[in-house]
């Protein structure tokens, strides 16, 4: 079967040994994050300046010359969303077209070619139309989508790869933090930033990610589970999720774009469903004084991260090197839960998707 999206066909080749129902069964039962994949990948190679040979192609590794570009220079991006299976059967994702649009901007800071929105969105629905067996249907759960696109010339001169692949991968997903929704504690990295202003921090990049292992590092020694980075005592974001702060008079505020953090797609509709519900909005500049200072007033009342991955997570502590500060309202915060069961709801289908959020796939 093939279809045509942006005047490219994908063509298919199907696994010859996809996991038997049994073993796929077993592993649904207890996905966890990242740790298996589906029997298919996407894949769109770049060359000669246009995208060719869209195909659904069988999961399995890549052969990789050794000077390969991206082993070399990291120009590679990726994405993540999440695939839904509804009570009825029927899949879905959520704002595609947000995470599409984002890819095209990461690829044009990385110096890699755009991929038009509309094949973005196909290589999900084709992917996603041979894998469908392995959408779970567990509350919580889902399969993650991630696509990626990574310089694939052989050539170690430094300048942007004339050759380029992008594939899709797609990884069942359990509850991201396991089990139940439980506040995390973050660390606050004062040694280390994520990004500078000019630099790659709105960029989906992996650079980004491998720059953010060793303060992850410090934290877990902390035992937290996320890191907090700050831009001259500015908040940014978690290593992996943007941050919210509730106010007892109403106001819901997040950091503003400054160029340095990720515009999450979670963020954007966080926003949205806050303004929906007539809190005061605000995206601005928000000092880690104003977080300490805030919660002793009583002024923060909760504190959340957001992202695809954990959706959202009341943050019920920062520990810092001078201390802890917390925010043991955000547990069971109103506005949190509120929020989060929402989002959920539209994800899941049970709760009316008043935005036009959802894309069936
Ligand atoms: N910030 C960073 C650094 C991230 O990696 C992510 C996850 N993509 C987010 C924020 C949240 O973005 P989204 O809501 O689109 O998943």
């Amino acid at each position: 079967m093939t279809t045509v999206a942006d005047g490219l066909t994908f063509a298919r080749t199907l696994s010859e040994n996809p996991r038997s129902a049994a073993e796929r069964a077993e592993i649904l039962q207890n996905p966890g994050f990242g740790d298996w994949f589906t029997d298919h990948t996407a894949v769109i190679d770049y060359h000669d300046g246009a995208w060719h040979d869209a195909r659904i192609e069988p999961y399995g590794p890549i052969p990789m010359d050794p000077a390969c570009a991206v082993l070399h220079y990291a120009q590679e991006i990726f994405e993540g969303l999440k695939a839904y299976r509804h009570a009825d059967g029927s899949i879905w994702t959520f704002r595609p077209e947000k995470n599409a649009a984002r890819m095209k901007r990461s690829a044009h800071r990385l110096a890699l070619p755009q991929l038009p929105e509309e094949l973005f969105v196909e290589s999900l629905r084709q992917l996603v139309d041979v894998d469908r067996a392995w959408v779970p249907d567990g509350q919580g759960e889902s399969l993650y989508l991630r696509p990626f696109m990574f310089a694939t010339e052989n050539f170690l001169g430094v300048r942007p790869s004339r050759e380029v692949t992008y594939r899709v991968i797609a990884s069942p997903a359990g509850n991201y933090f396991g089990g139940e929704v439980a506040p995390v504690s973050i660390w606050l990295s004062e040694q280390y930033a994520r990004a500078g202003r000019g630099g790659t921090g709105a960029a989906k990049c992996g650079g980004n990610y491998a720059a953010s292992l060793l303060p992850q590092l410090e934290a877990e020694a902390h035992g937290c589970k996320q890191v907090l980075f700050l831009d001259d005592g500015a908040v940014e974001e978690l290593g992996g999720m943007n941050v919210f702060f509730v106010y007892a008079d109403g106001r819901l505020v997040t950091p503003a774009l400054s160029g340095s953090i990720l515009e999450g797609v979670t963020r954007d509709s966080v926003l949205q469903l806050g303004r929906d519900r007539g809190l005061d909005v605000q995206e601005r500049q928000v000092m880690i004084d104003e977080w300490r200072d805030g919660v002793e007033s009583g002024q923060i009342t909760e504190v959340f991260a957001c992202g695809t991955a954990a959706v959202i997570t009341p943050i019920g502590e920062l520990k810092t090197e001078r201390g802890t500060v917390s925010s043991p309202a955000s547990e069971t915060g109103g506005v949190t839960m509120g929020i989060r069961g929402q989002l959920l709801g539209i994800q899941t289908g049970t709760a009316e998707d008043t935005h036009g959020w959802l894309t069936r796939l």
